[in-house]
């Protein structure tokens, strides 16, 4: 028998604000374990929640970037559960009535563009965090991320395949780094995803009994583990046994799954509205100069570059990767001009560069401008390419510019034939058997001759001037 993946996704988003959802306190990674804490967030008696205006405004333009529908009534509600991180007992969430529903994000893989569409985006508060590993003989607890705002995306069981769940996280990662509402940092735990999964036999229209994997913080650990619970599945089902309703966690060392506990149902739960929150309410003019103000998005920016600049697909594709690199290639083309050099640059050497030093392009302190310069000495000849990406690796570790590396290092390629006719007298005398060889018809033995004088010149010979003279040489 032959079974279909079934996976949806609910992925847990910090939204980028300064303060707590319900209380004035900072929202800062890794700051004093429970320095950022007060009565509201630590639900002492008679504290009570006020609403954080900014966290709402984020939450819509979420919301309206993955083509929502935002509600003018949503309601926040309690969800009661105990667990020494969340020290009112309940955490305030929204349940029945969301703040938006029915979105869509486009996805493409393997050359097809197929719809995912989310069910629901509702706002929350995060809970505290556990320490297992600081005190030894018990566990710590940090209150900071209490109260901390958080949006919920849901999708629909729309995604076949781990490898689409990874491209659609991918793209909803980037469509919020656009949209400016988080900073989606999966290794401080602004973007964690959990992952439902079922199976079906094929053709089937019932979904089969699905599980939840939990809090997984890395693409390649979503991918993985949804890999291995497919597994785990089929071997149950194929042996005719039953699926159990059930949460896991997955083992990022050694890749398995262990129970987390049984499933609950939303009416363990014990909903209810919260008494001290009502309903929020929005002016339908509020969202409407929100989506007015939305941001061109990763896909409308992809087929924009592509029409304005004339580029390939797969070049736009690596340069939209995010925002501030797609902002960082157009600021370039507008002072290099031509487009396809500027991008061969910023996704060649300049992103190699990023990778090395582990910096965001941004951050590799060369101003458009800077690179601009660079790449004009090498159009015009001065240096090589080679040479080219060499010094900008000089550039970014030394913060000096193209022309002081040039000039203080002697890099400029040598074009004055004088020179280069030393080198390709003494490259001739010495490989007088090459010489005889390449005469009687090895012409490819060129190649040899121009990495020899390439040697003697330490790489500054410019090659076009050099083969030429070479070939002069050597055909007589
Ligand atoms: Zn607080």
């Amino acid at each position: 028998m032959s079974w279909e993946l079934v996976i949806g996704l609910e992925i847990h988003v910090q939204l980028r604000t300064a303060e707590k959802l319900f209380c004035s306190d900072g929202t800062a990674f890794g700051a004093e374990p429970n320095s950022q804490v007060c009565p509201v967030c630590l639900g002492l008696p008679g504290a009570l929640p006020v609403l954080n205006g900014e966290a709402v405004d984020l939450a819509i333009i979420a919301a309206l970037g993955l083509g929502c529908q935002v509600h003018e009534v949503s309601v926040f509600a309690r969800k009661s559960y105990f667990y020494p991180d969340l020290p009112k007992g309940y955490q305030i969430t929204q349940f029945s009535e969301p703040l938006a529903t029915e979105g869509i994000v486009l996805v493409r893989s393997d050359g097809v563009e197929r719809p995912i569409r989310i069910r629901r985006i509702h706002m929350e508060e995060d809970a505290g965090k556990s320490i297992h590993d600081r005190v030894s003989d018990g566990t710590a607890v940090d209150l900071n991320r209490t109260g901390t705002p958080l949006v919920e995306i849901v999708t629909e069981p729309d995604l076949r395949t781990p490898g689409q769940a990874r491209t659609f996280l991918q793209e909803l990662k980037r469509t919020l780094e656009y949209l400016d509402v988080s900073d989606c940092n999966m290794e401080e735990g602004s973007l964690r995803v959990d992952a439902n999964v079922s199976l079906r036999a094929s053709g089937a229209d019932e979904y089969g009994v699905k599980t939840e994997v939990k809090n997984l913080n890395s693409f390649s650990a979503v991918e993985r583990s949804v890999v291995a619970e497919a597994k785990r599945q089929t071997a149950i089902l194929d042996a005719g046994g039953e699926i159990v309703q059930e949460t896991l966690l997955w083992d990022e060392r050694d890749g398995s799954l262990r129970a987390m506990r049984s499933k609950e149902e939303s009416h363990d739960y014990r909903y209810f509205p919260d008494p001290d929150l009502p309903p929020l309410r929005l002016d339908s003019e509020r969202i409407r100069v929100l989506k007015a103000g939305l941001p061109e998005l990763p896909a409308q920016r992809r087929a924009r570059l592509m029409e304005v600049h004339d580029l390939e697909a797969r070049d736009v594709d690596v340069l939209i990767a995010s925002r501030s690199l797609a902002n960082y290639f157009e600021a370039l083309v507008a002072v290099v001009g031509e487009a396809k050099v500027a991008a061969n640059w910023v996704k060649g050497p300049v992103l190699k560069e990023a990778n090395r030093v582990q910096r965001s392009v941004e951050d590799l302190g060369i101003p458009p401008s800077d690179l601009a310069a660079l790449i004009e000495l090498v159009e015009d000849g001065t240096v090589s390419g080679s040479m080219g990406r060499k010094v900008l690796g000089q550039m970014v570790d030394t913060g000096k510019t193209a022309r002081e590396i040039i000039e203080t290092e002697g890099l400029s390629q040598i074009q004055d034939s004088d020179e280069l006719n030393a080198w390709v007298d003494a490259v001739i005398s010495e490989n007088a058997e090459e010489v005889e060889r390449y005469r009687s018809g090895e012409s490819r033995l060129i190649g040899y001759f121009v990495g020899q004088v390439m040697q003697k010149s330490k790489g500054r010979a410019d090659p076009k001037a050099l083969s030429a003279i070479l070939r002069g040489r050597l055909d007589q």
